[in-house]
């Protein structure tokens, strides 16, 4: 393990990295957010809100607030443990049928209909994501679960790493594209207590990119990948990260967010607290943490859309070149949207 840089990152007790160089020259392609903010308000509306819950799922606290809502879903600030919460979750038949939702596969398909943008997601966004697990992993198992895997972007660095590896992915789709682009065996499993005798003593490495925040149950996902490990066993989670700078400009116009905090997709935006709380209720010790993230994306671009004489104007181009920058700030004030997080059971 290589504390390589940023001596300030062990204050929290493990190794933080903070932020990721940002490719500016590819986020000015940007799609079309005016459309994709309405798609995504048309979908999160039409779902049944559920009943509200008394406790944050993540830590069990009674005391938490309303920040805002969000088309009709009111996210909640635990007082407990800082994450924001989906106060008002949809029933499970009303979320899963919104998994099974045009909105949601169409956007999966115009992902892995295009053989460029996983080759980028793969040599850019995962690559240094695995290498930073391997990193800070002690596991001595050279195998690799990964839960929720997707299109098998995850699977195909690991396994270039010498890893041998499986991957779990319920959505058929990405499960057969996964298979056939990177010749990677993917089940269309999850797990649950049903399934952990299956999976038990196997995994030096289990990784769950963009599954918590998901889930209802965060907690229950934990236990169960935690009666799979046993100690030294490394267990890698990416998750939305809260707060940030990016919420800042989502709870400034609740009416134009298509990421981050999108109800009900992302059920939680958790805090780092929440997380070495619910790490160690279920036997981890946090490893290493990388915040990074797209904040001052988030914010220039949701300000360009509600005033377009910004667009206009030359200060977007100009701001353009300082993008970078700006977000190592935010990085650096651990206000970044996103985290990674390395764990190790123990
Ligand atoms: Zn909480």
């Amino acid at each position: 393990m290589a504390a390589t840089s940023n001596p300030p990152g062990d204050e929290m007790g493990y190794f933080i990295k903070r932020g990721k160089p940002i490719d500016s020259s590819r986020l000015k392609k940007d799609l079309n957010k005016q459309g994709s903010i309405a798609a995504a308000r048309a979908f999160s509306e039409q779902i049944e809100k559920g009943a509200l819950l008394e406790k944050c799922p993540a830590c069990g606290s009674s005391a938490h607030h309303k920040l805002l809502t969000v088309y009709g879903f009111d996210y909640n600030e635990c007082e407990g443990c800082g994450s924001a919460f989906v106060c008002n979750p949809p029933a499970d038949e009303a979320l899963s049928a919104a998994y099974r939702s045009d909105y949601y596969t169409e956007a999966q398909k115009v992902l892995y209909a295009n053989d460029s943008i996983i080759d980028y997601r793969v040599a850019q966004v995962f690559t240094p994501k695995v290498e930073f697990a391997i990193e800070h992993s002690r596991a001595s198992k050279k195998t690799w679960l990964d839960i929720g895997c997707g299109v098998g972007e995850t699977l195909s660095v690991a396994k270039g790493h010498g890893y041998t590896i499986l991957g779990l992915e319920p959505n058929v789709m990405q499960a057969e594209y996964a298979a056939k682009r990177f010749g990677v065996e993917v089940r269309q499993d999850y797990i649950s207590k049903d399934t952990v005798s299956k999976y038990r003593g196997q995994y030096g490495v289990i990784s769950m990119f963009s599954v918590l925040e998901h889930v209802p149950d965060p907690n229950q996902i934990l236990a169960d990948v935690s009666a799979i490990q046993g100690e030294g066993d490394t267990l890698v989670i990416e998750v939305p990260h809260f707060p940030s700078i990016s919420t800042m400009s989502q709870m400034t116009f609740p009416n134009h967010v298509n990421r981050m905090m999108h109800p009900p997709l992302h059920l939680f935006l958790f805090s780092l607290r929440a997380l070495e709380g619910m790490l160690k209720r279920h036997g981890y010790k946090i490893n290493a943490a990388w915040l990074f993230g797209q904040d001052f994306y988030e914010m220039i671009s949701t300000l360009g859309l509600l005033a377009p004489a910004l667009n206009q104007s030359k200060l977007l181009s100009a701001l353009s070149p300082m993008m970078s920058d700006l977000q190592a700030v935010i990085d650096n004030h651990d206000m970044s949207d996103e985290v990674l997080l390395v764990a190790e059971r123990v």
